[in-house]
């Protein structure tokens, strides 16, 4: 064994001590910087400080009642203390692939469904039994900050397709075509979206998904913002657009924002059965199954009516507008109307080489430091999107708070 020195140095070199201490490939993951910017703003709070987030990307409702009541209930049930299989309760799946026939009109069978610690480790388990070493995903920009990196770590090689307000940050059909090469074998489709809010209308949903299936390109589609759509948008599942791609799709989904159900970590990817049982073997050897009470929570949750979410959409609608409404109010931000999720994704660019406060910014980096040091708001700069010159801003958050938040910003920026 290798001394350790009181800095850590080790004096014998011994095996193990000469290489790096953390394998390069976990060394080149990044920390989340939603979770970060989150982490900060709660510590400050922490400290006492009056702090408003617009950082995380969860619903600030509580899980429904009865949702609660039936993990009260399944925790006093022993069958629940023990292992389950690691694809998930057999009567959640029954009721996934059920509640996916009601909400987007996809025909599954609940074999087709695994149930993952939460719609991340789907996106996670997707990629990792998609990838060989040097497979292409094209990732349409602003991404959601987890995709690139477990791409990377599945061994494949996310390609980003940058897109911008001009074209309400919607791919098109050539901007992908532009990007693949004969290394592509999917692509990354997300609607509604995070970072941008952007919801892409039936036909564009089904330019790209005939586009993918005449290639032979696998599609990864993220639902889990299905139910918040605003005004007349309107939410459509890829593979019921284009039943073509039936063997070559795979759906991420989950609890956390239809059901306030974050902290429950429960989601499920939906996929043909060879890549469903892969990733079930891959899930068998890192994490088994999903919590049992969480899962019987689910089973609920999905089993039931969609009022909850009924209710939070009208909230989350009533303070879009607000934020769209107050964002644009301030000289240097421009801000396109979100059409769903819950994030607005302001271009802020227009504050470059302002003096505020006795410092100028040249960076979304930049300006979002500003805002937490001096203004006490966090929000997500959008370099963690591969979009720098924007800030994501969540509002998922009391409409008070909300109303502070970019009030503060206003008075930084100046034009309180
Ligand atoms: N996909 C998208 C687009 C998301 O925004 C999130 C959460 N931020 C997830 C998946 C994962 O959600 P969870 O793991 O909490 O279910």
């Amino acid at each position: 064994m290798a001394q350790q020195t009181e800095t850590g140095t080790s004096t014998v070199p011994g095996p193990g001590t000469t290489g790096n201490r953390v394998s390069a490939r976990i060394a080149a993951v990044s920390p989340s910087a939603t979770l970060a910017v989150d982490a900060k703003a709660k510590a400050l709070q922490a400290q006492g400080e009056n702090v408003i987030g617009f950082g995380a990307g969860e619903p600030d409702f509580p899980t429904p009642e009865a949702i609660v009541a039936a993990a009260e209930a399944a925790c006093r049930e022993p069958r629940n203390h023990r292992y389950t299989p690691t694809a998930g309760l057999p009567e959640l799946r029954e009721a996934i692939a059920e509640k996916t026939r009601r909400d987007s009109g996809l025909e599954i069978a609940a074999s087709q469904v695994l149930v993952t610690n939460g719609g991340k480790q789907a996106v996670a388990n997707a990629f990792a039994a998609l990838c060989d070493p040097g497979d292409e995903v094209l990732v349409p920009a602003p991404y959601w900050t987890t995709y690139p990196e477990v791409i990377t770590l599945a061994g494949g090689v996310p390609v980003v397709v940058p897109t911008d307000a001009s074209s309400g940050f919607r791919v098109t059909v050539d901007q992908l075509e532009a990007a693949r090469t004969p290394r592509t074998k999917i692509v990354l489709f997300v609607s509604p979206s995070n970072p941008t809010g952007a919801v892409y209308p039936r036909a564009e949903i089904e330019a790209i998904g005939r586009w993918a299936a005449g290639l032979g390109l696998w599609v990864v589609t993220d639902e889990i913002y299905e139910h918040l759509v605003y005004g007349g948008a309107e939410q459509h599942s890829m593979p019921v657009v284009v039943p073509e791609l039936a063997d070559t799709c795979v759906v991420v989904n989950g609890v956390a924002k239809t059901y306030a159900m974050t902290g429950w970590r429960v989601g499920w990817m939906i996929g043909p059965t060879d890549v469903v049982s892969a990733a079930t073997n891959l899930q068998s050897h890192e994490t088994s199954n999903v919590a049992n009470v969480s899962q019987r929570a689910a089973l609920t949750a999905v089993s039931g009516d969609l009022s909850a979410v009924a209710m939070m959409r009208e909230a989350f609608d009533r303070r879009r507008l607000t934020m769209h409404r107050l964002l644009n109010e301030i000289d240097g931000i421009e801000c396109l109307l979100p059409e769903g999720a819950f994030y607005a994704f302001p271009s802020v660019s227009g504050l470059y080489g302002r003096n505020l406060r006795g410092r100028t910014c040249a960076s979304s980096d930049e300006l979002a430091e500003l805002a937490i040091e001096e203004a006490k708001v966090a929000v997500v700069p959008g370099e963690a999107f591969g979009a720098p010159g924007y800030f994501r801003m969540s509002y998922a958050l009391g409409d008070d708070d909300l109303v502070e938040g970019v009030s503060r910003l206003a008075e930084l920026f100046g034009t309180a």
